[in-house]
């Protein structure tokens, strides 16, 4: 005999729970194994534990650290393959166990008590895995949220795609970017965007314009949304031009992941100018934005230009150039 309260249980996890993420399963099992009930940090413990990132990370610190410490170096536990045990764990009783428990527990509180923040590096920098694409998002974000600025020190940070994979989003990088959970939760709150809409937009070319034309043989690099090419009429030696593949008049019509994706090939391209030629020692990197301010081909291109010492007599100003009498102040 099946109660009515499992049911209705039931029905609702297998038909009626709308997932946007884990959480709601991840939060029932936690209630559900604990004879229906948990606490707020509880549950987040339990989701922290579907979070590939934040497993990984510790799996790290485990086979690294701990476990090499209470293996090699102590003796206290042994390893075989992926498992870890307490070497002569039979030998203890119960009771026994129960109070090697509460000495640990113990330690930790004292740790804890005389320590500010043990997981301070957790929020910087070097916390953070080198070699995976998390690491590689959020450097590329100086560790802030590129919404609203935030830095890793003071929210955690998390790798969302821009373009949900299931609305035909990439795991390109110039797909992700970083959010703290506060953003991240409410751009949740706009799941039913249509992306397709925005899908195709990339996808925009206009007949007729150079840059929607390149052809490939120009191409000197390139990224899911974006070309490298070199200047035909170049101000200096490498003078590189970065241009988004969807048709767009200028910087300010970009989409995110297009800047994203332009500002990868500005760091690919300066390290290789920089590869190839010790002389360059500085760059200019602009946009004209209409014709006022001088653009001639109305496909938006940032410029990457290479400075060599001595290149022109007098550099002060740079950009403040475009007005030639303003340039030096
Ligand atoms: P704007 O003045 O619009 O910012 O820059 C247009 C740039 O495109 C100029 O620097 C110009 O030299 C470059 N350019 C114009 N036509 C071509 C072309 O056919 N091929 C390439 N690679 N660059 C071009
Ligand atoms: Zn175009």
């Amino acid at each position: 005999m099946t109660s009515d309260q499992f049911k209705k249980l039931s029905k609702f996890i297998l038909k009626e729970m709308r997932m946007s993420h884990i959480y709601q399963p991840a939060m029932l099992i936690e209630l559900l194994k604990n004879k229906g009930r948990a606490s707020t940090e509880d549950i987040a413990k339990a989701l922290v534990g579907y979070d590939k990132s934040q497993v990984e990370y510790y799996e790290h610190i485990t086979k690294n650290m701990v476990g090499k410490v209470l293996t090699n170096s102590r003796g206290i536990t042994q390893k075989e393959k992926d498992e870890y045990s307490v070497i002569g764990f039979n030998e203890l009783s119960s009771g026994e166990v129960s109070e090697l428990i509460s000495c640990c527990e113990n330690r930790i509180e004292e740790y804890l008590n005389t320590r500010n923040d043990p997981w301070s590096h957790r929020r910087k920098s070097s916390g953070y895995i080198k070699g995976t694409v998390r690491y590689q998002i959020l450097s590329r974000a100086k560790f802030r949220c590129e919404l609203c600025g935030i830095s890793a020190d003071h929210k955690a940070l998390e790798v969302d795609h821009i373009i949900p994979r299931n609305k035909g989003g990439s795991d390109d990088q110039s797909n992700l970017q970083s959010l703290c959970y506060s953003c991240n939760a409410m751009k949740r709150d706009t799941d039913d965007t249509d992306f397709r809409g925005i899908r195709q937009s990339y996808e925009e070319r206009v007949q007729g314009c150079i840059f929607c034309e390149i052809p490939r043989e120009r191409v000197i690099a390139e990224n899911e949304l974006a070309y490298a090419i070199l200047d035909a009429f170049p101000v200096t030696q490498h003078h590189t031009l970065i241009i988004p593949k969807r048709h767009t008049a200028d910087f300010f019509t970009l989409y995110q992941p297009e800047r994203n994706a332009i500002q990868r090939l500005l760091e690919e391209r300066r390290e290789s100018i920089l590869a190839i030629d010790p002389s360059v020692t500085g760059f200019n990197v602009g946009n004209n934005v209409g014709e006022t301010a001088g653009q001639t081909v109305m496909h938006c291109h940032t410029h990457l230009i290479p400075r060599r010492d001595g290149d022109t007599s007098d550099p002060r100003g740079g950009v403040r150039g475009v007005i030639p009498s303003k340039q030096s102040y």
